[in-house]
């Protein structure tokens, strides 16, 4: 069995794993690299291609094999928020003026070709995908061939949310020959979760003491989703009070109905909730211009770069009242809220703003910190294990936690083992 490393070796971004056995070659993920507009140049020549989850990285160059006939892999909500992804990069591009060789049809072959499967066998090859955590519908992948057994962890995390378990190890094929574990945060180590649910209620607490606005940009899939549904639990339980809370994307909204149609996804509470993310206390505006202040506002992008998130920012910063919660650990250099939060200023069409609004990041990531990754290792005990989807010094941090339990290495891009 051959393993390349295609994309994601050394980096975040461009994850893409090649498998290849005596009769068989497949790929795990089919990501784009972050930052970048067009597909990555990925090999098309697979029998199959498997999708971990719906974020980008994982799948966003998947457009680049509509023309064929592929055969991808992966879960029912994988799908669908995939191909709202593909569409609405595909409509960015296009309103942006640059020439996209998409169109709608090609994101929706890729939906088309989709067997939304969780194990597929295939000559001399058997496939078994096992629930990741991390987002809705993530999942590991487990690859048998050649006498070899190999799992690719995708972004995964053992703790489990408001709306979503966390991976079950007990679950997992014990001392595979190979564990391809991401390495993301590989040398952090966060506080626990309670202690950063509290501080974000506290957080918005006080600006409601003060009748001052919060806004929370986040990612259309998933985080958007789980924060509003925290919200409005906690004002459905009394822990936080009344107050207006909305949501302002158009993508995450038609994400929202996905999650409401595949509550299998879910934890069993979610699960027992007719329509679990229509929510009580928030709502959904397709504008800023129907906020009624003081409120919560949950909104893209994520970064605040763009959109909702961007405008309420420079709305909104200038205000001492007010507050920004940042709920990703990793922001871009030139994203305005690591400017506002590190800097404290923000530039408004090119005027320069002081922020005085309260900004706060409150990490509540999808991904495993340094404890959970070595959690996962003790329980399988792999005989090798390799660090993908982390820079190099995250993942050697890691490496130093894991190397008696296992032998480990951090491969280079496009770098080939054999098994
Ligand atoms: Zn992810």
């Amino acid at each position: 069995m051959k393993i390349q490393f295609l994309g994601g070796a050394r980096e975040i971004g461009g994850s893409c794993i090649a498998v290849e056995s005596k009769g068989e070659k497949v790929a795990l993920d089919y990501g784009i690299k972050v930052g970048e507009k067009a597909p990555n140049q990925l090999p098309k020549d697979f029998d199959a291609v498997l999708i971990s989850h719906a974020h980008l990285d994982h799948s966003g160059s998947l457009l680049n094999l509509s023309r064929g006939n592929p055969i991808i892999v992966g879960s029912k909500i994988t799908r669908e928020v995939t191909t709202d992804l593909l569409h609405d990069m595909i409509k960015i591009q296009h309103m942006n003026g640059n020439s996209f060789p998409y169109t709608k049809q090609d994101a929706n072959n890729i939906s088309n070709s989709w067997w939304i499967r969780d194990a597929i066998a295939l000559p001399g090859m058997s496939i078994q995908l096992y629930p990741a955590g991390h987002v809705a519908g993530a999942n590991m992948i487990g690859v048998h061939a050649d006498g070899k057994e190999i799992l690719y962890t995708g972004d995964f995390c053992l703790h489990g949310t408001e709306i979503l378990e966390g991976s079950k190890t007990e679950n997992l094929p014990e001392e595979p020959d190979a564990l391809i574990l991401e390495s993301t945060y590989g040398g952090q180590k966060r506080p626990p979760r309670e202690e950063l649910i509290a501080q974000l209620f506290e957080q918005i607490l006080s600006t409601i003491e003060r009748k001052g606005n919060v806004l929370i940009p986040a990612f259309a899939f998933h985080r958007s989703q789980e924060m509003a549904k925290r919200i409005d639990q906690a004002m459905e339980d009394d822990v936080l009070p009344d107050y207006n809370v909305y949501t302002i994307s158009k993508l995450a909204h038609r994400i929202t109905g996905h999650f409401n149609s595949c509550k299998q996804f879910f934890t069993k509470e979610i699960q027992k909730q007719k329509h679990p993310f229509n929510y009580r206390h928030v709502k959904q505006l397709r504008t800023t211009k129907r906020i009624e202040e003081p409120a919560i506002v949950i909104c893209t992008s994520g970064f605040g770069h763009a959109g909702a998130s961007l405008h309420l920012l420079n709305k909104w910063a200038d205000e001492e009242d007010n507050s920004v919660v940042i709920n990703s650990g990793y922001l871009p250099p030139d994203s305005p809220l690591k400017i506002a939060k590190e800097k404290g200023e923000l530039f408004n069409n090119g005027d320069k703003m002081l922020v005085q609004a309260e900004v706060e990041q409150i990490e509540l990531s999808g991904h495993a910190d340094q404890e959970e990754l070595v959690q996962l290792v003790t329980a399988l005990k792999p005989k090798k294990t390799f660090l993908i989807h982390g820079e190099l010094e995250q993942a050697k941090a890691l490496s130093e936690k894991i190397t008696e339990i296992t032998e480990v290495y951090i491969p280079q891009a496009r770098e080939t083992i054999a098994m």
